[in-house]
């Protein structure tokens, strides 16, 4: 299994351990807010951690780890210029799969300025984006969201995430790969079964959003054993939950 969207550096050592022997083999670490973002230096910090200490961490629970680096829209600092210019160079390590995660919390001007250069930095660069979708006005945000991706990016390099019941009428027929965050909270495996069930599995990959908020490093294999006892086919969930992924992102 693959979770495609963790921030491993809010985590605890034993949960890759947990999540390896759950069957979970590979994992996608995003960039976000865990700390203020003060100055670019701060995201700078934040961005080495990921490419490096929690590479680490996870690989030596056997969980293989790889990065999505961007600015995240509550991680904006004064000088963001900065950290936009510089995010080039750390694109080219090998562990990065993708800008991310990028987007719109409140869609401030300043918010929507660093993700619209972000989208036309991954166009340019034939990059996939990590899209988050927020949790209060989700489907006024969301909309906001989808129009900035269909001007600057092809959209079938972009993945939205965090996507629910709210959002998925307005974007399954975006050319664009949908995730859905099983998380306490927010959504539970039952709820993504549902969408599933609805809109089929071509477009999904599960993830668990595992961060300092209420999270289950186990709720892919989870949402897979559901799914399994619910009697869906083994290649829908091999997609959901491995091959779409896979095929996307690695
Ligand atoms: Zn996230």
């Amino acid at each position: 299994m693959i979770d495609s969207h963790i921030h491993a550096d809010t985590r605890p050592y034993e949960d890759f351990g947990k999540m390896a022997i759950a069957g979970i083999e590979t994992a996608i670490t995003c960039a976000h807010d865990p700390l203020r973002m003060t100055t670019s230096d701060v995201i700078f910090d934040h961005w080495y951690r990921l490419l490096n200490n929690d590479v680490k961490r996870a690989a030596e629970n056997g969980l293989k780890l790889y990065a999505a680096i961007g600015i995240h829209p509550r991680s904006i600092s004064d000088d963001f210029q900065r950290a936009l210019d510089e995010l080039p160079s750390w694109l080219e390590e090998d562990l990065v799969v993708a800008i991310g995660e990028i987007g719109l919390e409140t869609a401030s001007e300043s918010e929507k300025y660093v993700f619209k250069r972000q989208l036309q930095l991954a166009d340019e660069l034939k990059m996939k984006v990590i899209v988050h979708t927020p949790r209060t006005n989700k489907k006024e945000i969301t909309k906001i969201t989808t129009s900035l991706i269909e001007e600057n990016i092809d959209p079938s390099l972009a993945v939205i995430d965090h996507v629910d019941n709210s959002i998925i009428e307005d974007l399954i027929e975006l050319d664009a790969m949908l995730g859905l965050t099983v998380q306490p909270q927010k959504m539970t495996a039952a709820d993504a079964i549902f969408i599933l069930d609805e809109y089929g599995f071509d477009k999904f990959f599960l993830d668990s959003d595992i961060s300092s908020s209420p999270s289950d490093p186990l709720s892919v294999p989870k949402t897979v054993h559901k799914m399994k006892l619910a009697g869906f086919l083994e290649k829908n969930i091999q997609k959901v939950s491995y091959k779409n992924v896979f095929k996307f992102l690695l």
